[in-house]
């Protein structure tokens, strides 16, 4: 049996790891994502840079669970011009300009016909929303409401170069293999075009873990995912539903770049391992971090807590989808996203990863009356450590709930003490022959 020293090291250095992800994500802004397409191939191309991953391709018209996989979209062009000939409208300088998988248009058209095909935020009037029209084939423009509003009546020009036809959906896939049977999934959809903290915060913060944990020896895989949302997790489900049985704990990292303290979205099931984790580093970090109980609304934790499948998969955010007024608009830029954001996040994932995989559960060998600390060395370790009362605490609470049943988080929770202490202790303990590892069934 061996001990057990983390096998999850943290950042190194978390400011050039937060400037880092900050500059790809500044390499990633401007490409065009939608739910299938090219935009899509190039920022899994520049991600597999950092973390080396499959691309899969899914043919337009596989059936995926009670869905489709979606015809291909490609834009090339889109622009709106004034009864002068002027662009008032130019996808070339936002890609937010035009509403994603937009059918092509070539047409000159009165304003009050444009008006309804136009979208604008009253309330901020200089920025630009984001909007799709994913399943109903229509065409859209998003402009600044202060552009809008200036409009003159008269014949507008409108012009959008896309096609929309047979292809494929694109989804990135990496695997690092652990010893064991069990799987995390972490997950990061790759759908959104120039929005930086929705979602390029989550694919920088999984594509930089990735190539972080690439060389450590785990028991649980670590599955990356880099899908586009809904259709992406569907297209993933549907293709791999033997992998789903070994899914053990899953995240999904979506907003993690801007300043706001942490929000978890729990597993459906509430009071899964992660959830419990995740519950249990929050209460213990400077600055804390709210939680909020699953709801079938948000990103892809919709389809893994989809009844069918019920997997045990939060959602890790900063702010939360759809409450922050940055949401799905221009002002979700780059400067909106923090270096030190993104490095607080993937510190917070790689703690995560930390409690689910050594959260295990022990035996204690000398159960009948304490064990004599002092002959076995255990005094000098505590003088050793930082905060020796939490350390020589840590090591009675494992060897008193260590009976089989307990898990060291269920001990880290009980003795309201932080994991790694606990974890540390019954390291300690091991090496001193005090305890041994209970297997799991
Ligand atoms: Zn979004």
């Amino acid at each position: 049996m061996t001990t057990m020293p983390t096998s999850i090291p943290p950042l190194q250095d978390p400011a050039a790891a937060g400037r880092e992800m900050h500059a790809l994500a500044a390499d990633l802004f401007p490409i065009c994502r939608s739910i299938t397409g090219n935009g899509v191939r190039e920022t899994l191309k520049r991600l597999s840079a950092l973390a080396p991953m499959s691309i899969r391709e899914v043919p337009t018209g596989a059936p995926l669970l009670d869905w489709t996989a979606p015809k291909e979209w490609t834009i090339r062009d889109a622009w709106i011009k004034d009864p002068s000939g002027r662009k008032i409208v130019d996808f070339r300088a936002s890609n937010l300009h035009v509403a994603g998988y937009s059918i092509p248009v070539r047409r000159k058209i009165p304003l009050a016909e444009l008006q309804q095909h136009l979208h604008s935020l009253p309330d901020h009037p200089d920025w630009i929303p984001y909007r799709t029209n994913y399943y109903g084939e229509d065409w859209g423009f998003c402009l600044a409401h202060r552009v809008r509003s200036a409009l003159a009546d008269g014949t507008y020009e409108v012009c959008i170069d896309s096609t929309l036809d047979a292809g494929s959906l694109t989804y990135g896939e990496l695997v690092l293999p652990g010893a064991g049977p069990g799987e995390i999934l972490v997950t990061a959809h790759v759908c959104h075009p120039s929005l930086a903290d929705d979602n390029l915060s989550g694919l920088v913060v999984a594509a930089f873990l990735a190539r972080h944990l690439k060389d450590t020896e785990r028991r649980l895989t670590l599955r990356f995912l880099f899908i586009p949302g809904t259709i992406g997790s569907i297209a993933w489900l549907a293709l791999n539903e033997t992998a789903v049985s070994r899914v053990r704990h899953g995240l999904v990292l979506a907003c993690v770049g801007d300043a706001a303290p942490f929000t978890y979205k729990r597993s459906r099931r509430g009071d899964a391992p992660v959830d419990r984790a995740v519950a249990h580093l929050l209460k213990h970090r400077p600055g804390g971090g709210r939680l909020v109980d699953f709801s079938p609304y948000g990103y892809d934790e919709r389809q893994f807590n989809s009844p069918g499948f019920n997997l045990p998969v939060g959602c890790l955010m900063r702010s939360m989808y759809g409450t922050f007024p940055e949401y799905h608009t221009s002002a979700d830029n780059l400067d909106f996203v923090k270096p030190t954001s993104l490095a607080e996040s993937a510190g917070l994932v790689l703690d995560v990863l930390d409690v689910l995989e050594n959260n295990r559960r022990f035996l204690n060998l000398n159960p009948k009356g304490e064990p004599q600390l002092g002959r076995r060395g255990l005094y000098s370790w505590i003088g050793g450590q930082n905060d020796k009362a939490a350390a020589q605490m840590a090591l009675l609470w494992v060897l008193n709930l260590s009976d089989g049943r307990h898990s060291l988080l269920d001990i880290a929770e009980r003795a309201d003490l932080p994991f790694p202490a606990i974890r540390n202790a019954a390291a300690q303990l091991q090496e001193r022959g005090l305890l041994n590892e209970v297997e799991e069934a």
